[in-house]
């Protein structure tokens, strides 16, 4: 069992002198074979009963066993929206730890009602396909509108990566595209420092860089597919950390993820979360590269190299591949800040018309 170490990363918050907390909820991600690692969690400060949350297909991945070892009593988790959640919450009754065992829409709705009832919770991710596994933010909806709220990490985030490295190619170009989409969420981030004078952590900067840079490394140069998937993995812990230190979203989610909102809410087909934010982080990397003169001057991290990584990743990098309309890609980035109208972004700062909507698409290779 290989434990990731997260405390050389984080400083601790007078040092940094960000404002923000340092949240340090996450105390240790085991790696290793599943059935160990649950066998331990009694030794990690973990109260029983436990509740384990799973959906049918993750039911049969590890869900049931999970449950089984730990003689725990089961939730099936049928739709991410907070309906479902509060409902799951008030249903928990004793249970000392909730554990999640799943994707996006598991570990969101378990973390949620865990954190409503201020219970501990552990994250069992089954894919590798999204930044959400140690973060405190659960994204769910209400009618038909996404929203995302401040929760909190997970106390224990176990990972059995033959487990990871079984989940469908697209969740892992999803976790891909959600990390490679930092690259624009990193520049938002500063536009709201420098315009704004908003709070800004270097130390949640630092882990989010750590991850993108990883993640290239992993698609330029890592032959060993499971040494690749291990790069991914901890990549994606380290964005979810930087979330947890600030305790917001905003170090890794900017334009591109607003962007991806926008489809999630208004296109008849919706891709993979980390999909959708990679075709929204082409767009954005092409709209900061042309008009913020603080975008990166790396090439390794300008929009072409980004492409490059997307495609790399099993990425669709033209909306025709996509199957995505360039229609609601352009209403997509005309619309998408009015989701989030307090988040600054490039998006927020231009507000670009259709016309040049579909400039920005063009110059990103969308179309
Ligand atoms: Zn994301
Ligand atoms: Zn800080």
């Amino acid at each position: 069992m290989k434990l990731i170490n997260l405390d050389d990363l984080i400083r601790p918050a007078s040092e940094c002198g960000c404002g923000f907390s340092h949240d340090k909820t996450l105390e240790a991600v085991l790696i290793g074979d599943l059935e160990s690692g649950v066998k331990r969690l009694g030794n990690l400060g973990l109260s029983p009963p436990y509740a384990v949350f799973y959906d049918k297909v993750t039911y049969e991945i590890a869900g049931g066993r999970v449950a089984e070892i730990l003689d725990a009593e089961a939730f099936l988790v049928k739709e991410p929206t907070f309906c479902e959640a509060e409902e799951k919450s008030g249903k928990l009754g004793e249970r000392g730890t909730v554990i999640a065992v799943g994707g996006g829409t598991v570990i969101d709705v378990a973390k949620y009602a865990a954190y409503k009832r201020g219970l501990s919770f552990v994250s069992i991710p089954t894919a590798p396909s999204h930044d959400g596994i140690v973060s405190p933010i659960a994204s769910l909806f209400t009618q038909k509108r996404r929203k995302s709220v401040l929760t909190r990490s997970p106390k224990i985030a176990l990972i059995d990566p033959k487990i990871l490295a079984s989940a469908p190619r697209e969740l892992a170009a999803s976790g891909y595209g959600d990390i490679l989409a930092k690259l624009v969420s990193i520049k938002d981030w500063q536009l709201g420092r420098d315009e704004l004078g908003e709070a800004y952590c270097t130390n949640a900067e630092e882990l989010v860089m750590k991850a993108v840079d990883l993640v290239i490394k992993a698609l330029t140069s890592e032959r060993d597919p499971e040494r690749r998937l291990s790069s991914l993995t901890e990549a994606l812990i380290y964005s979810g950390a930087a979330m947890m230190i600030v305790g917001s979203s905003r170090p890794a989610s900017g334009s591109e993820h607003l962007i991806s909102h926008y489809l999630d809410m208004n296109s008849e087909k919706r891709l993979k979360h980390g999909i959708q934010c990679a075709l929204g982080a082409m767009a954005m990397a092409a709209y900061h590269q042309e008009r913020n003169p603080n975008w990166w001057t790396e090439e390794k991290y300008r929009l072409e190299a980004l492409r490059k990584y997307s495609q790399a990743a099993g990425i669709p990098i033209r909306l025709s591949e996509a199957g995505i309309p360039s229609k609601i890609m352009v209403e997509a980035i005309v619309e998408a800040w009015k989701i989030r109208p307090n988040r600054y972004t490039i998006l927020h700062k231009f507000k670009p018309s259709r016309v040049e909507a579909l400039e920005i698409l063009k110059k990103a290779g969308l179309i």
